[in-house]
C-alpha cells in the first residue's frame, strides 16, 4: 500500500512537472553544500577567514610597485599615509575574484580642488581603478569622483564623508576571464558599497583604467592590489580581503 501511495505521489508530481508546475516545496530546497560558518566582523574588525593585508602594525604584505620596500608612512595610530612622490604600493600577493574591505581618509587640511584634493585610488588587479577622492563639496567630472570606476562608471550616489573622517569601501570583484589565446571571454564586474551605501551595482568593467582614451582589455592572471600615490596625503587602515 505504502509503495503505491508513494508511486502515486511521484506520478502526480510528474504530471505537474510536465505541466510546468512544481507542487512539492521540497523540490526547490537546496541543502548541499552547506555554507561555511564565518563569524562576522564588527564594523572595523575583519571576519575570521579574511587575509589581513594591513592591520596598522607593519607593511609585511606590501611592497613598492617596483618590488622594493614600501616608502609610505606607517603612522603610530595604526594607519598608513601616502608619501607623495614615492609612487604606488601593492600587495605582495596576487588576487582574482575577491571581497575586499578598506578604509581611507582624506587629509583634514583641505588643499587643492577637483582631482587635486584627496586623490588616491584602489587598483583592482593592478589595472582597474576605484577612485579615492575628497568629493565632499568638491565637484569634478562625475566619472572621476569618489567611488567612480574611474572614467567608466560614475557612482549611483555621492556618499562621501567630510575630509578627516574615515570612510569605508566594501568591494565585490569578479575578475575578467580570458581564453588560452588571450581573448576576453567575460569582462570583470564590480559591486561597491561606500560607507555602507551601494554605489556600483555589479557594473561591467570596460578594460584597464585609462586617463586618456578608451579602456581596453589585455589578458592577465591573478595580480596585486595597488594603492595609488596621486600626491595627496591620503591615509588607509584596516585592509582585508577574502578571495572567492
Ligand atoms: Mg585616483
Amino acid at each position: 500500500m505504502k509503495f503505491h501511495a508513494i508511486s502515486l505521489v511521484f506520478f502526480l508530481f510528474g504530471i505537474n512537472s510536465m505541466m510546468g508546475q512544481i507542487t512539492d516545496p521540497k523540490a526547490t530546497e537546496v541543502w548541499e553544500p552547506e555554507p561555511k560558518i564565518v563569524k562576522p566582523g564588527t564594523s572595523t574588525a575583519p571576519p575570521s577567514d579574511a587575509i589581513v593585508l594591513f592591520d596598522g602594525k607593519n607593511f609585511d604584505q606590501w611592497e613598492h610597485v617596483n618590488g622594493s620596500a614600501v616608502k609610505w608612512t606607517l603612522e603610530s595610530d595604526g594607519t598608513m599615509t601616502v608619501k607623495p612622490g614615492t609612487e604606488a604600493i601593492q600587495t605582495k600577493m596576487g588576487f582574482g575574484d575577491a571581497q575586499l574591505h578598506l578604509e581611507f581618509r582624506a587629509p583634514v587640511v583641505v588643499k587643492g580642488e577637483g582631482q587635486g584634493r584627496g586623490n588616491s585610488g584602489v587598483f583592482l588587479q593592478s589595472r582597474y581603478e576605484l577612485q579615492v577622492l575628497d568629493s565632499y563639496n568638491n565637484r569634478t567630472y562625475s566619472n572621476g569622483q569618489v567611488a567612480s570606476m574611474y572614467k567608466q562608471h560614475l557612482p549611483l550616489v555621492n556618499a562621501a564623508r567630510p575630509p578627516g573622517e574615515w570612510q569605508t569601501y566594501d568591494i565585490i570583484y569578479t575578475a575578467p576571464r580570458f581564453n588560452d589565446d588571450g581573448m576576453l571571454t567575460a569582462p570583470a564586474r564590480v559591486t561597491v558599497m561606500h560607507n555602507g551605501v551601494l554605489v556600483q551595482n555589479n557594473v561591467e568593467i570596460k578594460g584597464g583604467t585609462e586617463y586618456i582614451g578608451l579602456p581596453k582589455y589585455k589578458a592577465h592572471g591573478k595580480a596585486p592590489l595597488q594603492l595609488q600615490d596621486h600626491g595627496d596625503l591620503v591615509s588607509f587602515r584596516n585592509i582585508w580581503i577574502r578571495p572567492l
